[in-house]
């Protein structure tokens, strides 16, 4: 275990095959770190690679004293390898980016200058994005505005992981116990002063992008079953619209029955019992819906508050006070 003192600045990278370019990588990243003239820490997942990516880490280690290069015992998936980053990392503030060079590691400095200001998140937003195709631009594009919409808590468009968080961010987001977590989404709940920092979103630096279809859409879902309850609501919302038409239905079936004749034996309590067990049926899985989400939110296991400073006199006695009650990290 090193028990060197902690770096001003960790930057954490998860890899799966990224032979091609974590060499380049790994100069771009040094270049930026050392240009800031304080102590970091560059810390590499590699998630499961079956190409030569892990013998690269380890070679590269060996002449560089800042390179952690960490493998886990096969792949993961990109968000649990950066959770797994995160728990290596030891900087008062951590970089979040991606391997292949999307995410400019010269964006730096100005993140840096966002976190001066006082932000504890400082997360880059494209401007464009012309390294992606049209249909993953076009998918993307109306994902983050779904989600947007859905999810509890303001989330922030057209941003991936690329970001600054600063060090209780990290322990934070470290004391969050869940399973299938959706990072972007657990930052922007966490609150605090978020700023962003606008930039242009390059072509992958070489090889092929890791996220196919099924990983994007996989990761869509997780995003909003771990960012929303609305899904659940669905039931009792279609549920008293069904049972709303079904009454007018039932009305017009019962006056048939009663004024003009002629309809056929059976059908008017046929219709009844159609549609009020139908609407009945989805009201009660609404109902169910509730209590699973308290359940869900109960076992998510997230603080039920934060505070960010309390100050007395003037001045901050207190720079972070999670709620007591939150289960130890
Ligand atoms: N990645 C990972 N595990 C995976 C898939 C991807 O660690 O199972 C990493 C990948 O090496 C890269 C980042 O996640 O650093 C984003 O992947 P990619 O650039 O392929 O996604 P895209 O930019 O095409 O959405
Ligand atoms: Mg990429």
């Amino acid at each position: 275990m090193n028990t060197s003192a902690a770096p001003y600045l960790s930057v954490v990278i998860p890899a799966h095959n990224e032979a091609e370019v974590i060499t380049e990588t790994h100069r771009r990243v040094t270049a930026a770190c050392t240009a800031l003239n304080r102590p970091y820490e560059f810390v590499v997942v590699n998630d499961g690679s079956t190409d030569r990516t892990w013998e690269l880490l380890v070679e590269l280690s060996c002449c560089d004293p800042c390179l952690v290069a960490v493998n886990l015992s096969r792949n993961h998936g990109h968000q649990l390898a950066l959770t797994a980053g995160l728990h290596v990392a030891r900087g008062e503030r951590v970089l979040v980016m991606d391997a292949d060079l999307q995410d400019p590691p010269e964006l730096l400095p100005e993140l840096m200058r966002a976190m001066d200001d006082g932000a504890d998140v400082a997360y880059a937003q494209r401007r464009t994005r012309p390294g992606d195709s049209v249909p993953k631009r076009v998918l993307c594009a109306v994902f983050y505005r779904l989600l947007a919409r859905l999810a509890d808590v303001p989330t922030q468009l057209d941003s991936g992981d690329f970001r600054l968080l600063s060090r209780r961010v990290v322990d934070l987001l470290r004391a969050m116990p869940e399973r299938q977590p959706f990072l972007r989404g657990m930052v922007s709940w966490l609150g605090f002063q978020q700023t962003p920092v606008f930039y242009d979103r390059d072509a992958r630096f070489a090889g092929t992008s890791k996220y196919p279809l099924s990983k994007l859409l996989k990761l869509a879902f997780d995003a909003v079953v771990s960012s929303s309850l609305k899904p659940l609501a669905f039931a009792t919302m279609v549920g008293s619209v069904t049972g709303l038409l079904g009454l007018v239905l039932l009305a017009y079936a019962l006056a048939s029955w009663l004024f003009i004749g002629g309809t056929p034996h059976g059908w008017t309590s046929l219709i009844g019992a159609v549609v009020l067990l139908g609407s009945l049926q989805l009201f009660m899985l609404g109902i169910i819906g509730e209590y699973l989400g308290r359940i869900f939110i109960q076992t998510r296991g997230r603080p039920i508050f934060l505070v960010d400073r309390v100050v007395r006199e003037g001045r901050v006695v207190d720079a972070a006070v999670a709620e007591p009650t939150r289960p130890p990290a």
